[in-house]
């Protein structure tokens, strides 16, 4: 059950370098509103499978407290990922308050797909926010997400107002989204809307098919692929043209 106190993790994950600072533990917590083919944790998508367990804040900040050395010594801290963490919003309310007095530094990973009232107090207090855009095109957004656009870019523009560092996340995956005109137009809303634009691509992998196959999901049947290093640098010209800042944290 989901309260305040406990809620559905996949996974506890130490030593992560790819989301934020530094040394990070990732907490992955389930459940998500969208439905993208290329899931890499499909067991995300929904909170209770075979591979989510209930977990209390209290055993998941232990978990944490065994980590603050590394988080000292390398400027890292805490990652919540998923599925999509705001779904569980009491619980990572409560986790995000814990971590937040004892001084580690949080992020988030997020689709978007929030009620940004709801979180807004959560979302103030993670110094790093990353969040996906995955299309531009509204009819193509909801056909390859099961989830509507514009929701996603209010809620983009909203946290722009918090003092986090924002970085936009591309999944880049040729024959969904990789094309020059998306790509056009997801740096053209970054350049028109941010303060400090900055994208980070995420070349699509397909590192998740065993997970498919644990769950007894079909693996998606879909024609995509892994950009290619030139379709890779194409989109990072392209942002460096529109003034958009190409970070990295892989
Ligand atoms: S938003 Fe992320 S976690 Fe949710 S289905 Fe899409 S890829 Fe998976």
């Amino acid at each position: 059950m989901i309260t305040q106190d406990s809620g559905y993790i996949m996974q506890l994950q130490n030593m992560s370098v790819n989301d934020g600072e530094g040394i990070r533990t990732n907490i992955f917590l389930a459940g998500c509103p969208m439905t993208c083919p290329w899931c890499s944790n499909p067991e995300g998508q929904t909170l209770i499978n075979p591979m989510t367990k209930i977990t209390t804040v209290d055993e998941v900040v232990t978990f944490v407290k065994k980590q603050m050395l590394f988080y000292r010594y390398s400027g890292g801290g805490v990652t919540f990922s998923g599925g999509e963490a705001t779904v569980q919003a009491e619980f990572l309310r409560s986790m995000t308050n814990a971590f937040y007095d004892r001084g580690i530094s949080l992020a988030i990973e997020t689709c978007g797909a929030f009620a940004f009232p709801v979180v807004k107090d959560i979302l103030a207090k993670m110094d790093t926010i990353f969040i996906d855009i995955k299309h531009m095109d509204p009819v193509q957004h909801k056909k390859w997400t099961g989830y509507a656009l514009n929701p996603i870019l209010e809620n983009i523009c909203s946290v722009d107002t918090l003092q986090s560092n924002l970085v936009i996340r591309v999944p880049l995956i040729v024959g969904v989204n990789a094309d020059e005109e998306n790509l056009v137009a997801i740096l053209n809303f970054l350049r028109n809307n941010l303060r400090k634009p900055q994208i980070e691509f995420l070349p699509y992998h397909t590192y998740g098919e065993e997970k498919y196959r644990q769950l007894g999901k079909a693996l998606p049947d879909v024609n995509f692929h892994t950009p290619t290093e030139e379709e890779q640098n194409l989109a990072i010209k392209l942002a460096c043209a529109f003034g958009v800042e190409v970070v990295s944290y892989r």
